[in-house]
């Protein structure tokens, strides 16, 4: 990486498109769209800035690596990556910002059928489905809830259908995938929006480039455009 570039780390979707009028505000226009481009690396007015393309779950990793110098995640990304990797110190990622975007919630769902309360209270031990499994051990360990977590990739709703699991953790937005899958929502774990992390090393050497970008993100997060 040229210490007279930048390279922004970004998903595709949500993210990406909630990050666009931020990087607006800091004078940035990427030139390609994500969604008709095959590109993986997409170029923007600014000849020393460039969006690179990843899965959300890589955003730290590029970050922390050098494979970009800034990025944008979920909280519940950036929560798995510190607990699979060590904390935010010890990974050597810089968390300046809330940027406030692709807002949702981390909750609890179970069948419509299934009496959660009613299991929890009883001290049943609960089978948990779900991609957070660090974020789902703490919840359910400071609840003194004994559970058996199961490691998913994808399609959560499926396991309480198909008797893998009694319930799921996972991110819902409006709830219709859980309505559509007849489970309900019966905890909320914590609120998630996206983040800006950066490399420290990054912002030390290339201070004059990304300095100004911080500045701009925090200002429109600040006082959003109407
Ligand atoms: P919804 O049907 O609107 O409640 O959305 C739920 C589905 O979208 C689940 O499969 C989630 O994993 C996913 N989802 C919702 N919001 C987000 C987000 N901010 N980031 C990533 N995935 C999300």
């Amino acid at each position: 990486m040229s210490a007279e570039t930048v390279t922004l780390a970004l998903s595709k979707g949500r993210i990406f498109e909630e990050t666009l009028p931020l990087l607006r505000a800091a004078g940035i226009e990427v030139l390609e769209d994500p969604e008709t481009s095959r590109k993986l690396i997409l170029p923007t007015n600014r000849p020393e800035v460039r969006v690179v393309l990843v899965r959300a779950t890589d955003v730290p990793t590029y970050v922390e690596h050098g494979g970009a110098d800034l990025g944008v995640c979920g909280k519940d990304t950036l929560i798995e990556h510190e607990a699979a990797w060590g904390d935010a110190a010890q990974v050597g990622l810089y968390r300046p910002l809330d940027l406030g975007i692709a807002r949702c919630r981390m909750s609890v769902a179970v069948p419509a059928d299934f009496d959660y309360v009613r299991a929890v209270r009883q001290g049943a031990r609960l089978r948990v489905a779900t991609k957070y499994v660090a974020i789902a051990r703490e919840f359910f360990a400071s609840k003194g809830v004994h559970v058996d977590l199961i490691k998913l990739y994808g399609s959560m709703e499926l396991a309480p259908l198909t008797g893998l699991a009694d319930a799921i953790v996972d991110l819902v937005s409006t709830g219709n995938t859980l309505k559509a899958n007849r489970l309900v929502e019966v905890e909320r774990i914590m609120d998630i929006s996206s983040q800006l992390v950066v490399r420290p090393t990054s912002l030390k050497l290339k201070r004059a480039l990304i300095r100004p970008i911080l500045d701009a993100f925090a200002q429109a997060v600040a006082a959003p455009a109407a």
